[in-house]
């Protein structure tokens, strides 16, 4: 009898899950153990953790996979919370005999790396085989790429278009990423070894009984405020979104221009992303990148669509950017030895600063309504991630994009390390890819700035900065502007009520472009 553990890692679907399916069809696979470990590392961190925001949508990806699991597949899963080596150590002593794989899906940060090295190291000598899946988190198999002897790191569409040409087939309407694999039809669970590994005294430690993780994740949304609840974890939400905003709406995917979306939402709802919102889902594992560049190719078909670097695809290939740059660039995460990072001399770590931005308390209520929505739901759009890393880093605070890219990383429902990381670099004005860094974005946009705010009812100010609800559309971007007359009326002094801009935009922005120019100037003489 031969049995596989199949390890979901950051695949939380049955569709498009290429270990799942493998496992299913392998004629030398009798049975299968579905397992999933929470990192505890993660959930625990002292000053780092995650905000309830980010738990509350795995913990309800994680559960809607034990749901699916069950219903289609009569199986569940095994949720284990721990080191992911010590709890492979404990399986392995306990079922040697009897596993004869383990079977996971591949991933690319730093820690996933180690621990399935560490894993293999503990397999080393024992009969079970391991078998890694390329290219299921993204299009690319990225080791592959990057081992490729042709590979140079791509800074622009142009460059990750090279690449896409040379790894994957073209048909007149583009780049051919595969089918999306529909979710298996069976599986054959081994229940009594998945019983027995739960009730087993050492591994009873690890184990999360399915009902504790729902208990945990009712009691976060109970404690939530409204608003709060606006993204749902799990794989049946993200076909459900993909199917609104994409499969059923052709039109949305041929006329889509990142640039030109609205950062503040959709008007009327000043919840739902302009865009397709889909990120939480497919950093998450939720949904297949793969499924969803064929949805929009289906869109495309015989119709005129936009083209990269701005549609949809366009977004989808400079995720893949990032991916492969995450790999090959040595301290990826860091602003030192980072190959695609100017160490620029960021000013010393300003607190109050810092946490008015966090907070969404600076002044400029643009920024503040920004961060309020991600503090409450955990998502924003491009563009207002684009307004606030660039206010932050070189436009107003001159702090550093690691400060930055830490608070987003805690909040962010999709946050991903490869891109997060990839995007501050780019907004600091510091990566080869970036964009000149004296093209700063005014934080107070008129309804002709490049952040496409909606500034005739300001109804996402409004929302998110409920202290300016009464406040004229004219002065709500810059309300301190406004005579004293108008702030009255409108029941909120600034200063008291909201606070004064904490810096003066345009000196700080001069001062800083100053810095950036003479940080830049020592670097390349040296110094
Ligand atoms: C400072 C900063 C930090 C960011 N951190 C993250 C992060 O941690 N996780 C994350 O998923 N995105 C991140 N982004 C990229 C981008 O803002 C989000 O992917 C996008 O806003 C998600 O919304 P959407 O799904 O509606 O995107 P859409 O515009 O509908 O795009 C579809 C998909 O393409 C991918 N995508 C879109 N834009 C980018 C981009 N610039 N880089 C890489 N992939 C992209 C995402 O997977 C997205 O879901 C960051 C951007 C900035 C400026």
């Amino acid at each position: 009898m031969s049995t596989a553990i199949v390890w979901f890692r950051n695949i939380l679907r049955l569709h498009d899950n290429p270990v799942l399916s493998w496992a299913s069809d392998c004629d030398g696979i009798d049975t299968i153990i579905p397992i999933y470990i929470l990192d505890d590392k993660w959930v625990n961190q002292s000053n780092h953790s995650p905000t309830v925001n980010r738990k509350k949508f795995l913990y309800e990806s994680i559960l809607g996979l034990n749901r699916n699991l069950e219903e289609k597949l009569q199986s569940g899963i095994l949720i284990f919370s721990g080191n992911a080596v010590e709890i492979f150590k404990s399986i392995f002593e306990m079922l040697d005999t009897e596993i004869t794989w383990l079977l996971c899906d591949f991933c690319s940060e730093p820690e996933g790396l180690k621990s399935m090295d560490e894993i293999q190291l503990l397999l080393s000598d024992s009969s079970i085989q391991t078998k890694v899946f390329p290219a299921v988190s993204t299009i690319l198999d990225i080791e592959k790429v990057i081992r490729s002897e042709d590979f140079i790191n791509p800074k622009s569409l142009k460059d990750i278009d090279k690449i896409f040409a040379n790894n994957l087939e073209t048909d007149p309407d583009g780049y051919l990423v595969g089918e999306s694999l529909a979710p298996p039809k069976q599986i054959k669970p081994n229940i009594n070894v998945m019983q027995s590994l739960a009730n087993n005294d050492i591994l009873s430690k690890y184990y999360i009984p399915f009902t504790d993780l729902q208990q945990e994740a009712m009691k976060i949304d109970s404690n939530l405020e409204t608003g709060t609840h606006y993204f749902l974890g799990g794989e049946n939400e993200a076909l459900v979104r993909l199917k609104r905003k994409v499969s059923d709406s052709h039109n949305f995917v041929n006329d889509f221009s990142k640039p030109h979306s609205v950062s503040t939402n959709e008007q009327g709802n000043p919840l739902e992303p302009s865009t397709t919102g889909l990120s939480p889902y497919i950093s998450n594992g939720c949904l297949s990148v793969r499924l969803l560049w064929n949805e929009c190719r289906k869109a495309n078909f015989n119709s005129s669509h936009t083209k990269p670097p701005e549609s949809l695809l366009g977004q989808l290939m400079f995720r893949e950017m990032f991916y492969l740059l995450s790999r090959s660039v040595e301290n990826w995460d860091d602003d030192n030895a980072n190959t695609n990072c100017k160490p620029i001399e960021w000013g010393e770590y300003d607190e109050p600063k810092v946490t008015a931005w966090e907070l969404g308390m600076t002044g400029f209520p643009y920024i503040d309504a920004m961060m309020r929505q991600l503090e409450s739901t955990g998502w924003m759009h491009h563009l207002g991630r684009h307004a606030v890393s660039c206010f932050l880093t070189r436009g107003q605070l001159w702090q550093n994009w690691k400060i930055g890219r830490d608070i987003f990383d805690r909040k962010l429902i999709d946050s991903d390390w490869a891109l997060n990381n990839g995007n501050w670099l780019w907004l600091a004005g510091v990566a080869p890819f970036s964009m000149p860094y004296y093209r700063v974005y005014n934080p107070c946009p008129d309804s002709k700035s490049s952040l496409n705010a909606e500034t005739v009812d300001a109804d996402f100010i409004r929302y998110w900065v409920p202290e300016l609800i009464s406040f004229p559309s004219k002065y709500i971007f810059e309300p301190h502007r406004a005579s004293l007359e108008i702030q009255r009326s409108s029941n909120c002094i600034i200063g008291q009520d909201y606070p004064n801009p904490i810096v003066n935009r345009k000196e700080s922005r001069k001062e800083n472009l100053i810095r950036f120019k003479e940080s830049n100037a020592n670097l390349s003489k040296g110094n």
